[in-house]
Parts: C-alpha cells; structure tokens; sequence
C-alpha cells in the first residue's frame, strides 16, 4: 500500500519536475504475508528472503545500467535487499560506502533480543554481518558493511537487550533526545563531514517513523520525539547539498495508519528535498 500512496501523493512528477528522468519500474512481485508465529526467532523468514531478493536484484539491475535506485516500501526489513545491492556494487567498482539509516528505531535485534521475532526490527545487524545465513547469503561478504559505516539518526527507541547490542558495536548513533532544533544543523554537518571523509556512496535508508508522529502519523510503530517538519527539511536539504546520495529506500508508509494521505505527501516533499527542489524554485512565477 505504500507505494501505491506514495504514487498518488505524486512522487513521480515530483521528481521529474526538478528535472530527473524518472522511470517507475512498478510493484515487485513476492509472496503475501502469512501472519504466522515466530519460528526459531524469526517471523516470515521465508518469505522476507524471497522479497529481499527481489529487492536486491532491482537495485542492482538499476544501479548496473546508472540510475539512482528509490526503494518504496514496504516493511524496512526490505533495505537488507538493497543495501546488499549497493553494497556488492559498491564492492565491484572499489567504492567507499555508507548508510545513513533515518529511523525511531535503531533495527539492531537478533532473535536473541527481539521481542516479537519481527525482521522490520533486525536489518541493521544483518548489514553488520547478524543474522540467519538465508539473509547474509544475500550480500557479496559477511557483514556486508563495517558497522562503523552506519550511520544512525533519530532513534529514540531501542529495546532493553537490543540496547546492549548497539551499545557494543561500533555503529555511529545519534540520539534523538540529544539534538534540540537548533542542533540538527550542526548533527547533520558532523554526519556529512563524516560521509565526505570517506567519499563514494551514501545509501539513505529513511524509515518514514524518524519523523514526529505529529507530522507523520502514517507509519505502524510511531514513536513521540521526532523531528519536526522543519528539522526533517533541513536534514534532506543537507543531504542533497552534499551531493553524496546515491541510492534511496523510502520505507515503513502505512496508508491504514495516515490520515487523508497527509504522510505520503509529506513524504513526497520530503523526497523532492533530498532531490534538489528548495522553497524558492517551489513556486515559480512568470515576472
Ligand atoms: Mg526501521
Ligand atoms: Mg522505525
């Protein structure tokens, strides 16, 4: 369903209103969600590979013949499948790479520390190399990316164990709590800086529940404490500005949950920042 929101928000001739050539290769095909219990810690394990699959053979596809890949989901559990994508491509041309993971959540369980079994939580830890063998077959290498190579911003819920985890590995988290309005500036050219050092690919994995339930009530886990409007513009203005962006998911829309499809045109919006688009080319006018 959040694709096809998204769409009706308009995010095609958004995009190519600011003058990208913009192909939408359609809905992926893959099995439909069971709704079954966990089993060994995992649930719809089977069915998660075939999407990721699915997902990680488009990016590539797209990624081989020089597009820039725009995932739409979908259950976050989808970016193991296209950071596996740019990650092996990344690896064939001896790229650097990064992900700026824009989530409420920091998606590092394992069964070991999830309570629910659900892999919209886990595909951090898969990228960083934890995982059930099915979905790191999926990269070109265990882990797929250095931990230290992921980039976190906006958590600001972790689960009790999961907190451990993260605190134990050597990924770059930016809490929430700590960045009052005037700090997202100063966080996100800290972040970029970083990205630049290295150089190559920037991955934005924006799960849309990094924004305030206030503005974006469309997803399924909301979480109180995000950033505003204007921090979330801001941050994908910086984005675009550094000129590092390469591929994109736009994960974790959920039309059930939006109101008059406020999310997916907020979304939208948000997609034509990280695009390009600036408030004062938003409406042109003929003088
Ligand atoms: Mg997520
Ligand atoms: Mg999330």
């Amino acid at each position: 369903m959040g694709p096809e929101a998204l769409r009706v928000a308009g995010i095609g001739t958004a995009l190519s209103g600011l003058g990208h050539d913009v192909v939408d290769w359609g809905n992926l095909a893959g099995p439909v969600n069971p709704d079954h219990a966990p089993v060994d810690g995992y649930r719809h394990l089977p069915e998660t590979v075939i999407w990721c699959r699915a997902v990680h053979d488009a990016v590539s596809d797209a990624l081989r013949s020089g597009h820039l890949p725009v995932v739409l989901g979908g259950d976050h559990c989808l970016a193991i499948g296209s950071v596996a994508a740019v990650a092996r491509h990344c690896a064939d041309k001896g790229v650097p790479l990064s992900v700026l993971w824009l989530d409420a959540h920091a998606d590092f369980n394992t069964p070991q520390t999830s309570p629910s079994g659900n892999l919209h939580g886990m595909p951090v830890a898969v990228i960083a190399g934890k995982g059930p063998t099915e979905l790191l077959d999926l990269g070109h290498a265990v882990p797929m990316l250095d931990a230290a190579r992921i980039i976190q911003l906006g958590v600001r819920s972790v689960d009790a164990v999961e907190k451990r985890e993260v605190v134990a590995s050597h990924l770059a988290v930016w809490d929430m709590r700590k960045i009052d309005e005037s700090g997202m500036r100063a966080t996100m050219d800290s972040i970029l800086r970083q990205v630049q050092a290295v150089g190559g690919h920037l991955h934005v994995s924006f799960d849309v529940d990094f924004l305030d339930p206030s503005i974006a009530p469309g997803v399924g886990t909301p979480v109180s404490g995000g950033p505003t409007y204007r921090e979330a513009q801001l941050c994908m203005e910086m984005i675009y500005d550094s000129g590092c962006m390469a591929s994109l998911d736009v994960m974790e829309l959920n039309p059930a949950c939006d109101v008059r499809n406020a999310t997916a045109c907020l979304v939208v919006e948000l997609v034509e920042s990280l695009f390009g688009e600036q408030i004062l080319s938003r409406h042109k006018v003929d003088l």
